[in-house]
C-alpha cells in the first residue's frame, strides 16, 4: 500500500515496524465543545486507513488521546484556556464539560460510522507519566526550567522543523494575535512542557510535580500518551494538518529526544473542510455540527459519503448545496442496490468477486483514493453479472467505506414493498387478510360450495372491498 507521508513529502510504500501489525495514533478532540464537520472529517478518512488497514489483513491497535486538561486557544501556547472557557460559558466545572463533550464527540462518531479506537486515553489519566517524561527530559538537557515553567530547549536539536514548509514565521502567528511574547523562552519555537506559572487565568485542575503545583503543556500529552501505550517505535501518526504544526513538530521533538532515535515513521495529515468564506471554524459563521444536519434531514451518511468523494490530501468546500447533492447520490445509490433482486438457484462469480475486489483495492492502495474506490462500487452496479454477486462485491466494500450500503437498501426495499400493498389503500396487514380471503372463496368455488364463495364476497363488499375477478385471477379495490 502506498500511503503519503508528510515527513517526506512522497507516496513511500507502508512497511511496518513489525510485520503484520500497525500502530496507529490519532489526535484526539480537546472536550471543550461540539465537534464541528470539519473536525470530523478528518475523523472519518483516518477511520477509512484505519478500516482499511484491518480489511487488508493487519492487527491495528490504535490509540487516541482525550485533551480534558489545559490546551490553550492559540497553539504556540499563549491565549486562553479552551477548557476553561467552555467551563465559564457553561457554569459547571472543567470535568463535567469534559465528560459531556467527549460523550458527545462519541455520539457523532456513532452517526458517522466512525469505529472507536482501540484505547481512548484522557490526559487527565497520565499525569505522572507526563511528569516522568519532562524529568528525563531534564535529565537529558533537553529542557530548562525558568520563570516557573518548565520549556523544551529546541537549539538542542540537530533538526525541529521536521515537516517542510514550516518555519519559524510560523511562529508570528501568536504576535499577529497580539499576544506578547514569552520573556522566559531561551529560543523563539521553544515551547511549555509543565505550567506552574502562567500569564493567563488560572488552571482549575493542577497536580503537584517536582517544580510546584502545576499542569501539562498540550504537546507532551500526545507523545507520552502514544509511547505508553504503542511503545518507542510507531508507524503511523494521524491528524489534522492544522497540527503538523507546532503541535505534531513538537511531539517528534520530545519522543525522539527522550528515546534518542527515531519514533514515528508515516505521518498522515487531513486537509482542512472550508466554507466559501474560509477555513470551518467553530467561532466564525454558522457552527455546523452532526445535530445540525439531523435536525435539518440529512442523513449522516450523505455527510460521509460528501468525504468519501474527495481525496483527504485536498481542501474540500462545504455549501448546504454540496451536501444536497451528496444526499442524492446516496439516495440514488442506495435505490439502485435496493432494486438489485436475485433468482433462487443463482450462485455467486467468484472470478467477477476477484476482478471487482482488485478495482477496490487498487484505488485504496495508492494513497487511499476513496473516490476511486466509490467509482469501483459503481462499476459493480454497471457490471454484467448477477444480483449475488453484486450484493456480495457490494457487501465486502461497504466494510471499509461504511456507508451503510446493505442496510439503507433493504430498508428502501422493505419500505417499497409496504407501499406498493398500500397502493390499494389498505394497510400491509389488512392486504394480506384480503389475500387470504380472496384463497378461501377460490377454493370453495373449486369445492362447488357458492354460498360459500359469495359470503365471502358479500362479507368484503360490507366493509367497502371490492373483488375483481379476471381470466388473470381476483384482485380488490377499497371503494
Ligand atoms: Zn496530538
Amino acid at each position: 500500500m502506498l500511503l503519503y507521508n508528510s515527513l517526506s513529502h512522497q507516496k513511500e510504500e507502508f512497511v511496518p515496524v513489525e510485520p503484520g501489525k500497525v500502530s496507529m495514533y490519532t489526535c484526539g478532540p480537546t472536550v471543550y465543545h461540539y465537534a464541528h464537520i470539519g473536525n470530523l472529517r478528518t475523523y472519518i478518512m483516518e477511520d477509512i486507513l484505519d478500516r482499511y488497514l484491518r480489511y487488508s489483513g493487519y492487527a491495528v491497535k490504535r490509540v487516541m488521546n482525550i485533551t480534558d486538561v489545559g490546551h490553550l486557544t492559540s497553539d504556540a501556547d499563549t491565549g486562553e484556556d479552551k477548557m476553561l472557557k467552555g467551563a465559564r460559558r457553561e457554569h459547571k466545572t472543567v470535568m463535567e464539560i469534559a465528560a459531556f463533550y467527549t460523550n458527545a464527540f462519541f455520539n457523532d462518531c456513532r452517526a458517522l460510522n466512525i469505529r472507536k479506537p482501540d484505547v481512548i486515553e484522557p490526559a487527565t489519566h497520565c499525569i505522572s507519566d507526563f511528569i516522568a517524561t519532562i524529568q528525563v527530559l531534564l535529565d537529558k538537557g533537553f529542557a530548562y526550567e525558568a520563570g516557573g515553567n518548565i520549556y523544551f530547549d529546541t537549539s538542542k536539536l540537530e533538526q525541529y522543523y521536521v515537516f517542510h514548509g514550516f518555519t519559524e514565521e510560523d511562529l508570528a502567528v501568536g504576535v499577529r494575535e497580539g499576544v506578547e511574547a514569552d520573556g522566559n523562552k531561551r529560543n523563539k519555537a521553544d515551547f511549555v512542557l509543565w505550567f506552574t506559572k502562567s500569564k493567563f487565568e488560572d488552571q482549575e485542575l493542577k497536580w503537584e510535580s517536582p517544580w510546584g503545583l502545576g499542569y501539562p503543556g498540550w504537546h507532551i500529552e500526545c507523545s507520552c500518551i502514544s509511547m505508553k501505550h504503542l511503545g518507542e517505535r510507531l508507524d503511523i501518526h494521524c491528524g489534522g494538518i492544522d497540527n503538523a504544526f507546532p503541535h505534531h513538530t513538537n511531539e517528534i521533538a520530545q519522543c525522539e529526544a527522550y528515546l534518542g532515535h527515531k519514533w514515528c515513521n508515516y505521518w498522515m495529515h487531513v486537509l482542512h473542510l472550508n466554507t466559501a468564506s474560509g477555513k470551518m471554524s467553530k467561532s466564525k459563521g454558522e457552527f455546523l455540527t452532526v445535530d445540525l444536519l439531523k435536525q435539518k434531514g440529512y442523513d449522516p451518511m450523505a455527510y460521509r459519503l460528501f468525504c468519501l468523494q474527495s481525496h483527504y490530501r485536498k481542501n474540500l468546500v462545504f455549501s448546504w448545496e454540496n451536501l444536497d447533492n451528496a444526499a442524492v447520490t446516496y439516495d440514488k445509490l442506495i435505490g439502485r442496490i435496493a432494486a438489485l433482486s436475485s433468482a433462487p438457484d443463482e450462485s455467486v462469480d467468484e472470478e467477477a468477486l476477484t476482478a471487482f475486489r482488485k478495482e477496490f483495492t487498487d484505488a485504496l492502495d495508492n494513497d487511499l483514493n476513496t473516490s476511486l474506490a466509490l467509482t469501483a462500487l459503481y462499476d459493480v452496479l454497471k457490471a454484467d453479472t448477477n444480483a449475488s454477486t453484486k450484493r456480495k462485491a457490494l457487501e465486502d466494500m461497504d466494510s471499509v467505506l461504511c456507508l451503510n450500503l446493505m442496510e439503507a437498501a433493504s430498508r428502501k426495499a422493505a419500505a417499497s414493498a409496504e407501499s406498493a400493498s398500500s397502493g390499494t389503500g389498505v394497510s400491509p396487514e389488512l392486504a394480506e387478510e384480503i389475500r387470504a380471503k380472496i384463497q378461501e372463496r377460490a377454493d370453495a368455488k373449486k369445492a362447488k360450495d357458492y354460498a360459500r364463495a359469495d359470503a365471502i364476497r358479500n362479507e368484503l363488499a360490507a366493509r367497502g372491498i371490492l373483488l375483481i375477478d379476471s381470466k388473470d385471477g381476483t384482485t380488490f379495490q377499497v371503494k
